[in-house]
């Protein structure tokens, strides 16, 4: 019995240390963060999060899980980050300056719980810019057109009780005015953005505040439609995200793709435009199997963000199942 409560003496001690130097990591993260914030410079760098992953694992490999080593740097990045939060700005003007930037959530707003629950998880992961379609732009008229104003009323919601910012669709003039409140960043659909009408109300009603836009890519556009469509809204607001969210070829003739990935332009439109440009893996795959590897093929195009549809029960989804990731799969990007 002595031995043995010698040895748990023993790890005891080495239990403290193992903490205290945590402590003493976070500590070191926290001054590098203050030193990037006042540089202005990204405070996520996922390739040094992923670098130190590899490193650590080549070090330990045979000695310990490459698991073990993941899930304990994970799980203390995600603390430091949780730390920075507290203190750092989080007003909707960084976050949109943070990259990548990541907007993630359901397609479609179905109920107060299933927005609740979605938003639980995606928030979990660090995001902070919450999507879900109140009003959706269906093809069909005798598909389900969303919740309406309710949805909308869910969506902000859950975005209050977590602290994140609500993007939402509108479709029409009425209803921009009508939520205006409501939504931080408006989401002008793909569909949408061939609508000058609409363009130019959009920039007269959000001009007054500079409310961001997050103009989406009319899946037969070209990109000079595209930046044509940007110049409607820019004349009176210019504070304004592209998205890139697939386009319309031959290619969905045979193939399993809803739309043609359109990441090449991700490169073209960097050489033409100031405004940050986001890829849409979701819509543009069709298919939730690829839309992680889409996701991270932006990012590495260089890609200021992304926007990512998740569900919890897919199969429970009304509009878009088959493309919804589960809401955990967003550590792949975030890191935790
Ligand atoms: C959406 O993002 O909710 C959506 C309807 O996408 P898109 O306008 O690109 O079809
Ligand atoms: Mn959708």
């Amino acid at each position: 019995m002595d031995k043995i409560s010698k040895l748990r003496h023993e790890i005891d001690s080495v239990d403290k240390s193992i903490f205290t130097a945590i402590l003493k990591r976070i500590e070191i993260a926290r001054k590098i963060f203050l030193e990037k914030k006042m540089l202005g410079a990204n405070i996520t760098d996922i390739s040094r999060e992923q670098n130190l992953l590899k490193s650590l694992s080549k070090e330990f490999s045979g000695r310990l899980p490459t698991v073990l080593i993941e899930d304990l740097i994970k799980s203390i990045i995600r603390t430091e980050k949780i730390r920075y939060n507290y203190d750092e700005d989080r007003s909707l003007l960084s976050i949109l300056s943070d990259r990548p930037i990541l907007i993630a959530g359901p397609c479609t707003i179905e109920s107060e719980e299933q927005m609740m629950r979605i938003s639980r998880k995606v928030a979990s992961h660090g995001v902070k810019l919450l999507r879900g379609g109140a009003f959706k732009p269906r093809t069909s008229p005798h598909s389900f057109q969303g919740l309406g104003d309710e949805g909308i009323d869910f969506i902000r919601s859950a975005a209050n009780e977590l602290d994140m910012y609500v993007v939402s669709e509108v479709l029409d003039e009425k209803n921009l005015e009508k939520h205006y409140d409501k939504i931080d960043m408006i989401q002008i659909g793909s569909r949408n953005m061939t609508s000058s009408g609409f363009l130019k109300e959009v920039g007269k009603v959000t001009c007054k505040d500079e409310k961001p836009i997050l103009l989406k890519r009319g899946f037969a556009s070209t990109l000079k439609e595209f930046l044509y469509a940007a110049e409607y809204v820019a004349a009176e607001n210019d504070n304004i995200v592209l998205c890139l969210r697939g386009i319309r070829t031959f290619e969905q003739i045979e193939s399993q793709l809803r739309f043609t990935p359109d990441l090449a332009s991700i490169i073209e439109l960097k050489s033409m435009t100031k405004y940050p440009i986001i890829f849409d893996p979701s819509h543009a795959a069709g298919a939730s199997h690829f839309v992680m590897p889409l996701a991270k093929a932006a990012l590495s195009l260089d890609a200021d963000g992304l926007m990512i549809e998740c569900h919890d029960y897919p199969q429970e989804a009304p509009v878009d199942a088959f493309q919804a990731v589960h809401p955990d799969e967003l550590s792949q990007i975030t890191g935790f």
